[in-house]
């Protein structure tokens, strides 16, 4: 029996208050653009990220692929980090469906990329290369362990690829937790890029869907792709509805899920075996170290327990949520030491 998940925020549910306004939305048949709980949401997303137009989409992979497709063409090149989502969870897609190549840079261990590596990896006219159109960042950074980077930082990495004549597409999966970590406003941290996602399903709860803007005739490109990738939904207002009750009344909560992390990475670091700097933790992701070869035994055994953690060789993964209480961290931390203890002897 599941007593607490801490899998991913993914497995987060809507809200009663999302419940209601999914019954009451108003709809329409959104592939003629009929649906007015998707248009207010997009539009209301849009403007508080500070672009022109917004679109809804089913899910942050496919944000990022109508993203990268819709600003890169077969054959061209897209820088990205070496450690992130686009690069080592999307299935390759940018590669399959566009033939658009990944070059992926080094990314240091707080999910920053080095103006001068997105310079030097940027290829020079020459016909033997493939074009660089694209630099993508990451923000919150999921494998540093869900890092905040700052506006200075975006701007720093903005300007890198701007200067070399690259768009800049921000994957902010987790945007939300990064504002309210740093606590900027969102539209802060995507000033200097051209367009962003942004994921509903993850700490914000929704059942589904993902946001991704930028100006007006970057949505009218990706809104093509979308189409094709067989994501023209009809009356999809029923889910958007939830997406409004998000942006309203789930972004200032996220902070209760930085202090549980916080508070639960504070615990973990006093338990033998285990490595994590507490003070590392901005954000709702824990990814800790643990003895070699130890890591799917302490997840089998965790979940023996009643908790779901993401396990590994050496490395695990905890993601603190919406609907779970101080009680289930409590609950957690009490079973990790027990199980750290049987690892240990
Ligand atoms: C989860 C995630 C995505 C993809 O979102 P899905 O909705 O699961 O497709 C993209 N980027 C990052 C950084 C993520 O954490």
């Amino acid at each position: 029996m599941i007593r607490v998940d801490l899998r991913s925020d993914t497995v987060t549910h809507p809200s009663p208050e999302m419940r209601t306004a999914m019954y009451e939305a108003e709809l329409g048949d959104d592939v003629y653009g009929d649906d007015p709980t998707v248009n207010e949401l997009q539009q209301r997303a849009a403007d508080m990220l500070g672009k022109e137009a917004g679109l809804f989409v089913s899910s942050g992979t496919q944000g990022n692929l109508v993203s990268v497709l819709a600003q890169a063409q077969r054959g061209d090149e897209v820088l990205v980090g070496d450690q992130c989502h686009i690069m080592n969870s999307e299935a390759g897609g940018t590669m399959v469906l566009g033939s658009v190549v990944l070059y992926p840079i080094k990314t240091d261990d707080f999910g920053f990329l080095e103006p001068n590596l997105i310079q030097e990896a940027v290829k020079p006219r020459d016909y033997h290369k493939p074009p660089t159109r694209l630099l993508t960042i990451e923000n919150t950074h999921n494998g540093s362990s869900g890092r905040a980077l700052s506006p200075e930082q975006m701007k720093a990495m903005a300007d890198a690829g701007h200067e070399k004549d690259l768009n800049v597409h921000l994957d902010g999966a987790r945007l939300f937790n990064a504002a309210v970590a740093l606590g900027v406003p969102v539209s802060e941290l995507t000033e200097n890029v051209d367009t962003a996602t942004f994921c509903l399903s993850k700490g914000l709860s929704c059942p589904i869907g993902s946001i991704v803007v930028g100006s007006k005739d970057f949505i009218e490109e990706a809104d093509r792709w979308r189409k094709m990738l067989g994501s023209g939904m009809r009356q999809v207002g029923i889910v958007a509805a939830a997406g409004l009750v998000a942006l309203d009344s789930m972004i200032d909560r996220l902070q209760e899920d930085h202090d549980s992390a916080r508070h639960i990475a504070s615990r973990m670091a006093e338990m033998k075996g285990i490595s994590v700097d507490p003070e590392h933790i901005q954000t709702n992701i824990i990814r800790f170290g643990v003895p070699e070869h130890t890591g799917d035994q302490i997840a089998a055994r965790m979940k023996e327990e009643g908790v779901y953690i993401n396990g590994g060789d050496s490395d695990l993964r905890i993601v603190t949520h919406y609907g779970l209480s101080a009680d289930d961290y409590e609950f957690t931390i009490s079973a990790l030491d027990k199980v750290m203890k049987e690892i240990a002897s």
